[in-house]
């Protein structure tokens, strides 16, 4: 059989546990590479839509130019002054966001974006400004609801490079795939729904300010832009993530189509259909303005709710993900010391202990081996089980002369059966026991005559004769009786669990036994025989005792003339 030693288990144990490490470094290194990627990315979206964020405040800001340039361009003398002080103010706090905006898209990485903003959004908004200054110059005799439209629709135009410039950072940004992919889209549409929105008003403002009826161009853009307010409303709603439909979203929401959608347009629609009847305007220019701001505010309102969202979103997004790499790595790492703390632990407590306990039970068994007839094993060559195995049968080997040693410092060696040295350890053991020597029956016998058998054919027939006897006695007890030779001619027989009669019949058949033997001596060629005396005896108080009313017995069958038994 192909046995495995502890240093193949070792070393395979060792390389099991490299493939392990391996396998996990192979399975950890993607999810790790893959978690660093989603990190960047939720990293890159959170940039990204910050950026487009800041690019949408600047086309809000941008837009709500027209309202201090509306107000210069129909102020009345008296106002102008600190009118045109106000957009003054208010164009540089534009410029600035320009600048500011500018330089975030640079460090989001957007610089071609950043350049287009400080070149096209600056040279249309100059070309708005200078519409917006050349008509507020005029004399109002020489202004003209056209002069007055065609400076509103310049400003338009700046909004629009600004929208340009979201849809350029849109195009280009990378993280459009992640999960806040659809903010992308939602800031888009919410800049346009604000510009919307305020167009809707713009685009009739010339006329109603002039009390003029509204131009063809301009009904059917202020038309398309509520429409456009309308479907991009929707469009909203069907984007914004349903699980991010928070309270305050809902009721922002809802607002737009309360506040601007059924209350603010039709005030539009009104002076529209006014206008196509020729009816006169049930607003002037300034009141058409006061009355619809209220209104359009609940859309930037929204826009700005969901511009601060989309924010947030891309921090949890980032935030969620920069733990999940985290927890990644910190993973991989547990496994990786836990595979190499189990490696090191099992070399250190498992298999040098077991290599050094082998070579232990080695050294151990070839130091007993005694005439092993293997030759010495080299510890190099084999298994903890081959020791052990080797000890066992040392062990053995041992028990074996233990047991040879035993027997023979308790059997008398010219019988063969117990002596007294075998006799006081039954002795002990019986004391040890509960009831000790009550149904002990013990039987004496001695040799009748026997120095006549000594003095007649000498020792070594005497010899014999003992012999004889013990023999005879073996033939009629059980193993498990002691047979024991007390003295020169004299033998104990102890049996346990027996009664009187029973051992007084054992005695008895052994008598007839021996009685009927013969002893053939080839010197003299004749049979010789010999009788025994017993003395029986069963149940004593302590071993003394028993020993002493067998001694008695004996010593009556003696009296009783030999070849007798006495009880
Ligand atoms: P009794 O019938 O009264 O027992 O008479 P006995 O002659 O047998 O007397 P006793 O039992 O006292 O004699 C024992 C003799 O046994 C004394 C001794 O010489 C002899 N003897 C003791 N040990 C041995 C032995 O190992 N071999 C031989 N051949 N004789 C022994
Ligand atoms: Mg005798």
């Amino acid at each position: 059989m192909y046995k495995l030693r502890s240093e193949h288990i070792s070393r395979r144990l060792f390389w099991s546990m490299i493939i392990i490490a391996l396998s996990l470094l192979f399975l950890s290194v993607p999810l790790i590479v893959s978690s660093y990627h989603s990190y960047q990315k939720a990293d890159r979206a959170l940039t990204e839509i910050s950026a487009l964020r800041a690019v949408a405040d600047l086309a809000n800001k941008i837009s709500r130019e027209r309202a201090p340039a509306n107000k210069v361009m129909s102020s009345s003398v008296d106002e102008l002054e600190e009118n045109i002080k106000e957009l003054e103010a208010y164009r540089k706090e534009v410029d600035l966001q320009i600048e500011q905006t500018s330089a975030i898209l640079a460090t989001a990485g957007f610089s071609v974006q950043a350049q287009a903003l400080s070149s096209h959004v600056k040279g249309a908004l100059a070309q708005g400004r200078h519409a917006v200054d050349v008509y507020s110059a005029l004399p109002r005799s020489e202004r003209s609801a056209r002069q007055l439209d065609q400076a509103i629709q310049q400003m338009f135009k700046a909004w629009d490079s600004c929208k340009a410039i979201i849809e350029n950072v849109l195009v280009h940004s990378e993280a459009k795939g992640t999960s806040v992919s659809d903010y992308y889209t939602l800031i888009l549409i919410l800049a346009d729904l604000r510009d919307q929105a305020g167009r809707t008003a713009s685009n009739i403002m010339a006329a109603v300010t002039f009390n003029e009826k509204i131009p063809e161009d301009n009904l059917a853009r202020s038309l398309q832009t509520q429409h456009q307010a309308h479907y991009l409303w929707a469009l909203v709603n069907t984007i914004q993530p349903e699980q991010d439909k928070t309270p305050e979203y809902l009721a922002l929401h809802q607002q737009v189509k309360a506040q601007f959608l059924d209350q603010g347009i039709p005030i539009v629609t009104r002076l529209m259909n006014e206008s196509i009847h020729n009816q006169a305007y049930s607003l002037t220019g300034t009141q058409l303005t006061e009355a619809i701001v209220d209104k359009f505010l609940t859309v930037v309102n929204l826009q700005s709710y969901i511009l601060d969202y989309s924010v947030t979103v891309a921090q949890t997004q980032k935030k969620q993900a920069q733990q999940k790499l985290i927890l990644t790595l910190l993973v991989a790492l547990i496994c990786l010391v836990a595979v190499s703390f189990t490696m090191i632990y099992a070399r250190n407590h498992v298999f040098i202990p077991l290599l050094k306990a082998r070579n232990t039970i080695l050294r151990l068994a070839q130091h007993q081996v005694i005439e092993s007839k293997q030759t010495p094993l080299s510890a190099k060559r084999i298994t903890l089980l081959d020791a052990l195995t080797e000890l066992k049968r040392v062990l053995q080997q041992r028990d074996a002369l233990e047991f040879q040693l035993r027997n023979i410092a308790n059997t008398d060696n010219l019988t063969g059966v117990s002596n007294r040295l075998a006799l006081e350890e039954y002795i002990r053991y019986l004391e040890n026991k509960p009831n000790q020597f009550k149904h002990t029956g013990l039987i004496i016998i001695d040799i009748d005559d026997f120095k006549h058998v000594n003095d007649t054919f000498g020792h070594i027939v005497g010899d014999e004769v003992i012999k004889l006897i013990a023999e005879k006695l073996q033939l009629n007890v059980r193993a498990s009786d002691l047979i024991v030779r007390y003295g020169g001619d004299e033998f104990l027989v102890l049996i346990e669990h027996i009664n009187f009669p029973e051992a007084w019949a054992i005695a008895n058949k052994i008598l007839q036994e021996i009685g009927r033997s013969e002893l053939y001596i080839a010197e003299l060629n004749q049979n010789i025989r010999v009788s025994v005396s017993a003395g029986v005896v069963v149940g004593g108080a302590s071993w003394m005792s028993l020993l002493e009313k067998a001694d008695k017995s004996l010593f009556q069958a003696k009296q009783n003339g030999k070849n007798a038994v006495a009880g």
